[in-house]
């Protein structure tokens, strides 16, 4: 039987927490579940980093160092040692965006390549993380998908995206490291669905050391695994999925509704649950031939993974079944189940703090838009105050 008050127990998820930091994430929690808070705090924010009025210290104590690992590698290694003296490991997530040029590419891939070797060294590092928009152009993953043809110019710079996937997916295969690649917006995904899975084919023929991204707010994912599942026996490789339920809802909503076409997402969010704990439960089944990732928030998945490994005899520290949270959010599922012995990874971004910008901002968006993810870090926060007696 599994504990289905785990993610209560506030001790072990606050446990490298000092009171001083406990009271700084109880103060940022309350003040971005306010709305008008958030947007003025966003507004202003945007303002003065362009106006470069001397904000960045301020930013730091508050929502970067709260969400934020560093703003570079180094930075990050003492917060990295820390989580893992609680058994949590990192995935490092250079988190900068929105810088859609050919340099920025490749030093997106330069920093990578630098984390997996980095990675070699440690062990609270297996994961590596990047985004496919991370390196190339967002139009030329929609022109593919669209089934369009490219230009010869276009055609070279698609190439060279290959080359950067094949580039990181062969040293992470030969660092022993897994690489996670994110799901982005429906109409570029189908290319990088394609490329993920040729290099699927091309790393994952022994164990899965290439994930891609399975949206479970989309209602056609789960036949897209099934397929995906045929090719994959059919071909002999192994299959890396993070599972999420997805991040760009209302973005979706409004194209298809714009373009005139049906929605790619899932009607409700009860929908959007039983799709992501359908597909939770169809991998744990097929686990010689799939491994999984689960990206959630969510404590009711977290405990049906639970449940469907104890009932599976899937060992808690069995290497294709990874728990990841957010760093900064959700402590109470990472930090417990670290505890009970399960694999588990926080995404830690870094960056310098202007180029992390539209991250945080996204965060502090999210969990006021999420209602019921702040009020539950804002009770567990308080819960812990109780107990200390701060
Ligand atoms: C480690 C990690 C990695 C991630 N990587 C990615 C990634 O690569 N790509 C990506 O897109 N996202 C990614 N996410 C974000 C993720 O997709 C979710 O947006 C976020 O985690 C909230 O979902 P949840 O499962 O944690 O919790 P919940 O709070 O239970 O679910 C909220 C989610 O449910 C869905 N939803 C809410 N309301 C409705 C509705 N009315 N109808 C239909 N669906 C609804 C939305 O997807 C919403 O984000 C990642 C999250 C984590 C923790």
């Amino acid at each position: 039987m599994i504990n289905r008050t785990l993610f209560e127990n506030t001790e072990t998820a606050f446990r490298l927490k000092s009171d001083s930091e406990l009271e700084r994430a109880y103060f940022l929690f309350k003040m971005i579940s306010s709305q008008p808070l958030v947007r003025i705090g966003t507004a202003a924010t945007n303002f003065a980093l362009k106006a470069n009025l001397p904000v960045e210290g301020l930013i730091r104590s508050t929502v970067f160092d709260h969400f934020c690992g560093g703003v570079n590698e180094d930075d990050c290694l003492s917060v990295i040692d820390d989580l893992y003296t609680q058994g949590v490991c990192s995935v490092l997530d250079y988190s900068v965006e929105g810088k859609a040029i050919e340099n920025q590419f490749d030093n997106a891939l330069e920093k990578i390549l630098k984390i997996i070797n980095f990675c070699d060294e440690k062990e609270a590092m297996p994961i590596v993380v990047f985004k496919p928009s991370g390196f190339g152009r967002f139009y030329l993953f929609q022109k593919k998908s669209e089934g369009k043809i490219f230009t010869e110019d276009e055609q070279a710079e698609w190439d060279r995206i290959v080359n950067r996937f094949d580039k990181v997916c062969k040293l992470a295969q030969e660092k022993d490291v897994e690489v996670l690649i994110d799901g982005e917006e429906s109409w570029m995904q189908d290319a990088a669905d394609d490329l993920v899975e040729e290099m699927m084919f091309r790393y994952n023929k022994k164990v899965p050391v290439v994930y891609n991204t399975l949206q479970l707010y989309r209602w056609d994912r789960l036949d897209y695994l099934k397929a995906l599942h045929k090719r994959a026996i059919a071909n002999g490789f192994k299959i890396g999925m993070k599972i999420v339920r997805g991040a760009y809802m209302e973005k979706e909503r409004e194209r298809a509704l714009e373009k005139g076409y049906a929605s790619p997402i899932c009607k409700s969010k009860k929908e959007t649950d039983d799709n992501f704990n359908n597909a939770l439960n169809y991998i744990i089944q097929n686990l010689n031939d799939i491994s999984v990732f689960i990206g959630t928030h969510n404590e009711l998945s977290c405990y049906l993974a639970m449940e469907l490994m104890e009932t599976h005899q899937i060992s808690k520290k069995d290497n294709n079944v990874w728990f990841g949270q957010l760093y900064g959010m959700s402590d109470h599922i990472s930090f417990n189940l670290a505890a009970e012995g399960y694999n588990v990874a926080k995404y830690m971004p870094f960056g310098p703090v202007k180029d992390v910008m539209p991250y945080l901002i996204r965060r502090a968006e999210e969990n006021t838009s999420v209602a019921g993810q702040t009020s539950r870090e804002l009770s567990l926060l308080k819960s812990e105050k109780k107990r200390r007696n701060l």
